[in-house]
């Protein structure tokens, strides 16, 4: 019981605090995990969002909407960033874009045609102009020939060119695998 207890404190704690749960927020290096699992191919993406924008608040102009927006819609065409082998015939399915600084309807897709809205003060709290935030982005695939799926261009670098490091976990049939990519090597074998 008292574990359990603690349990909940800790991961409420690791809640709040961004940098904790996803480890370091380090400007110009971001995560990428990627599981292939039968027919679905699983990425998520942790970056702090430095790498994506010039600012990690919410954002308080038109302008900053709409850089925000920018970044959103070019990562819900991930098909165009994760170019995974051609044989292996992968579709998006999913693309799920989260950030504690960024309001959620500027993070889906088709939102460029609502007018502005004036009402995001209430997000304001969440982030301070001199605070961190990260981005969590999150695509599924799936495959239609799996078993001709071995690697994945990351064409990511040229879309932020604040991001210098990618590090990489892949979990896929042929095992466990790392990686760290850049603006000169950006194509994962596994
Ligand atoms: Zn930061």
């Amino acid at each position: 019981m008292k574990n359990t207890i603690l349990l909940a404190a800790c991961a409420a704690l690791l809640a709040t605090s961004p940098a904790l749960a996803h480890g370091p927020h380090e400007h110009g290096a971001a995560r990428l995990n990627v599981a292939v699992d039968g027919t679905t191919v699983s990425i998520d993406l942790e970056s702090p969002l430095a790498n994506a924008l010039p600012f990690e608040h919410t954002p308080s102009t038109p302008a900053q909407r709409e850089a925000v927006q920018n970044m959103a819609a070019t990562l819900h065409r991930a098909d165009k960033i994760f170019i995974l082998s051609v044989a292996a015939q992968c579709r998006l399915k999913k693309v799920t874009l989260q950030s504690a600084a960024l309001p959620a309807d500027l993070l889906s897709v088709g939102t460029s045609q609502q007018p502005a809205k004036l009402e995001y003060a209430d997000h304001a709290g969440h982030a301070a102009e001199d605070a961190h935030a990260d981005l969590d982005a999150s695509f599924i695939f799936e495959c239609a020939k799996p078993d001709a799926l071995n690697g994945m261009d990351v064409a990511l670098f040229s879309s932020w060119p604040a991001l210098h490091e990618l590090r990489v976990q892949i979990l896929s049939p042929t095992g466990q695998h790392a990686a760290e990519l850049n603006a000169k090597a950006h194509t994962l074998k596994w």
